[in-house]
């Protein structure tokens, strides 16, 4: 392939992209920013490996063959509760990908460089690897978190934020050590030490992060696996690695940002971790007690509903587990036909990853114009007659703004204790992400319904 056909499909890819991420801003257009997307990834591939780089297809085809069939086979045996997990390891393998790269490139440039260029080159490769080795691990932490193979809790060690500086300094040091080093195994000795450091920063980077600060520590290594993937494109003198990765870096940025607003949190406030563990400890919610819970029936929450005239529904991660999302559309259809104004209520942190809720309504096909953000639907609850908690928890607990001890102080929820009555569909009294009580399910106006979402919301349409 010629020069000019490679900038020209690289030009038609990037278009493409930023197509792909305009489409996936919204959820009408969803669908097909990710088309965009697909066939700007395949122009990317074909018009790579048709330049003039690479030289061996052997090898291209079989590092391709693995990986699709890993890919295939990981994407459709993954559930959808499961996304976030399998979306952290991802991050974690364009990190890996950066460290390799990296060291490659310094033990193979390809062509000596002397002066300005091998400066610029060997920051290059220190700046590539230490982002990707800080994503790697802090994206593995983030698998294990997200997966409940590791715990939700901080770990907050001592000392943590001089830690923090004593390693950023190091890795300071180290960095002029690489670039001035006359020698080339003193380059590569510190290269190798600051990608352990660095591998170590991102294990307890995101060790320190608590339960409720984990959408925005998602949202950041997504954007730190951009700047990793952009600093492989300077290293390989890719345009459009470096182009794709700074359209990854700066949206990832940028919804780390809404996140950070979306949780009341300062964002180094979120990179320092140990989110509301006042004095270094977590509430211990073992065994508290608040007093008498009163349960409900599904017939009678059918007849609660028919009986409304306005109705809430507020998703959390159970309804993605339960996978109840059709039979609660199935609730709204035959509301709305007995003329009840049924609305959905999305907390922007609600499930497992950004916009878990709204992907699982849309696929049910609920219509866009009932489902309403939070900011837009707190100050109709007081009016409303009936708000259905599905499986959510977290995020419509009131002790966010009644307790400054709780872990999760100061984060805004959906207000539905002010509606006149609020059925909660759980299966237990087991807490959500944070590990944090509910009082909300103590409340005089709450009923609980117990039992699986999908089950329950089966039987309440089934008396509708
Ligand atoms: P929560 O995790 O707070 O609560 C979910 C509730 O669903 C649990 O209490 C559980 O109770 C219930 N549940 C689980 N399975 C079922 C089922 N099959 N049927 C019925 N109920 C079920 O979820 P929320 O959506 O309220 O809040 C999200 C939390 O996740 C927040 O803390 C947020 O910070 C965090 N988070 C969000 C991310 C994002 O980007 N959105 C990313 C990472 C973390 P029980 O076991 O009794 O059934």
């Amino acid at each position: 392939m010629t020069e000019g056909l490679l900038t020209t499909a690289y030009i038609a890819a990037s278009i493409l992209f930023i197509l792909a991420l305009g489409g996936l801003s919204n959820q009408e257009t969803a669908r097909r920013g990710n088309i965009y997307g697909i066939i700007g990834m395949a122009i990317a591939l074909i018009a790579t490996i048709a330049g003039a780089q690479v030289t061996s297809y052997g090898v291209v085809a079989v590092c391709m063959l693995i990986g699709a069939v890993v890919g295939i086979i990981v994407a459709s045996r993954v559930q959808m509760t499961a996304m976030p997990e399998l979306v952290a390891i991802l991050h974690s393998l364009v990190g890996l990908a950066a460290v390799l790269v990296g060291f490659c490139n310094y033990l193979d440039t390809g062509h000596p460089l002397t002066g300005v260029e091998k400066t610029i080159h060997e920051v290059e490769i220190y700046l590539g690897v230490l982002i990707g080795a800080v994503t790697f691990t802090g994206s593995v932490i983030a698998f294990g978190k997200l997966s409940a193979r590791i715990g939700s809790k901080p770990l907050t060690l001592p000392a943590r934020h001089w830690l923090n500086l004593g390693l950023g300094i190091i890795c300071v040091w180290l960095g002029f050590v690489f670039v001035g080093a006359e020698n080339p195994n003193v380059g590569l000795i510190a290269l190798i030490i600051m990608t352990l450091i660095a591998f170590l920063y991102g294990v307890h980077m995101v060790m320190a992060i608590g339960g409720a600060d984990m959408p925005v520590v998602i949202s950041m290594l997504n954007s730190y696996s951009g700047w990793a993937a952009a600093a492989t494109g300077f290293m390989l003198s890719n345009d459009l690695l470096i182009v794709t990765g700074a359209l990854v870096g700066s949206s990832g940025a940028i919804l780390s940002y809404i996140m950070c607003r979306a949780m009341n949190r300062q964002f180094l406030a979120v990179i320092g971790g140990g989110f509301g563990t006042a004095g270094g400890t977590i509430a211990d919610v073992e065994g508290v007690e608040q007093g008498d819970v009163v349960a409900i029936s599904a017939e009678e929450t059918s007849q609660l509903l028919k009986d409304s005239k306005n109705v809430v529904i507020v998703p959390g991660y159970g309804m993605a587990v339960a996978q109840a999302q059709h039979s609660v559309f199935e609730i709204t259809k035959k509301l709305r036909e007995q003329g009840v104004n049924v609305r959905f209520g999305i907390h922007p942190v609600a499930g497992r990853m950004p916009g878990h809720m709204n992907v699982l309504l849309a696929e049910a096909r609920v219509p866009y114009d009932i489902v309403l953000e939070m900011d837009e639907i707190n100050d109709d609850l007081p009016d409303t007659d009936v708000v259905m908690v599905i499986g959510a928890n977290d995020i419509v607990n009131p002790s966010a703004q009644t307790d400054p001890a709780s872990p999760i102080a100061g984060m805004p929820v959906l207000e539905v204790w002010k509606a006149k009555t609020v059925v909660v569909m759980k299966r237990s009294m087991a807490t959500g992400y944070a590990g944090v009580q509910n009082p909300l399910f103590f409340e005089e106006n709450t009923r609980m319904l117990f039992g699986d979402a999908k089950t329950s919301a089966d039987a309440i349409s089934g008396n509708i």
